[in-house]
């Protein structure tokens, strides 16, 4: 699933091809995926506008775009990758272009086929949506505010403020994205066993000396995805079964769900 790290690299990908391009034509459009906008609505919002600048927050990706003259205001598309989209730039005959950096995005090369949303640019270019499980959404002018500060950005004391006055379990309060935005549960799981902190421990109950440290891991552990390109390339990753074993004490791993997402942990240092 595409966390903040991969996020970052389908941003990435907008930055390096599509600034200063021209849209000239909306295609392909899901209305399931862009609701609630029809295909017409997106068309005419559009077609015609210029993409000045590409943006992330958390999970959400989004354009500023412009008029000829720019003297209208920006209007924002926001594209958010839901379970399983990624962002593929490829020529006007589908060849791939640029698929992203992530080790997510390499999953498996683009094919037509899945293609949610697709903005053919002056430039020659298409961005495509590719989203087979159809849970990603596009949007004009999206609530930014919706969304708790990003967790490669927030501070120390924002995030102290945002754990003291919550008895939800550590683990579901870091995926609350109102909270704290961009983590998902690979992103979780590393950064709480690097902290070794209890996944299920009350937000509310951890030491200031905690949280201090989980503002810390929070931090190298998407800076080393980011570098790794994927955040299944944290140390815990590979040990997230039955048999896995903590790398740092040799324990066995142990899992609960938590928060509804499927939790491993050492046994014995995040007990
Ligand atoms: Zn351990």
């Amino acid at each position: 699933m595409p966390e903040l790290p991969e996020v970052e690299a389908a941003r990435a990908v907008l930055q390096r091809h599509v600034m200063g391009a021209r849209i000239v034509r909306v295609a392909d459009i899901d209305t399931y995926v862009c609701r609630p906008h029809s295909a017409s609505e997106l068309a005419h919002a559009l077609v015609g506008r210029t993409i000045v600048s590409a943006h992330r927050k958390g999970k959400l990706i989004w354009c500023e775009t412009s008029l000829p003259g720019g003297d209208d205001g920006h209007l924002r598309i926001s594209i958010h990758l839901g379970m399983g989209g990624r962002i593929v730039i490829t020529d006007e005959s589908g060849r791939p272009v640029d698929e992203g950096d992530s080790t997510y995005g390499r999953a498996g090369p683009y094919r037509p086929g899945w293609d949610r949303f697709t903005a053919v640019l002056s430039k020659g270019l298409v961005i495509r949506l590719v989203d087979k499980r159809r849970l990603g959404r596009v949007r004009l002018d999206p609530d930014l505010d919706a969304l708790g500060p990003d967790a490669l950005t927030v501070d120390l004391v924002t995030l102290r403020r945002s754990l003291e006055g919550s008895r939800m379990a550590i683990k579901a309060r870091l995926l609350d994205q109102a909270t704290i935005s961009g983590i998902g549960n690979l992103i979780a799981d590393e950064t709480l066993w690097q902290s070794a902190i209890p996944p299920h421990l009350a937000s509310s109950a951890l030491t200031s000396e905690q949280v201090t440290t989980l503002h810390r891991k929070l931090k190298q552990t998407l800076r080393s995805a980011l570098k790794a390109n994927g955040s299944d390339t944290g140390t815990i990753i590979a040990q997230r079964h039955a048999n896995g074993h903590c790398p740092r004490c040799g324990a066995r791993m142990a899992h609960e769900t938590v928060g509804g997402r499927s939790t491993w942990y050492c046994s014995r240092e995040q007990a």
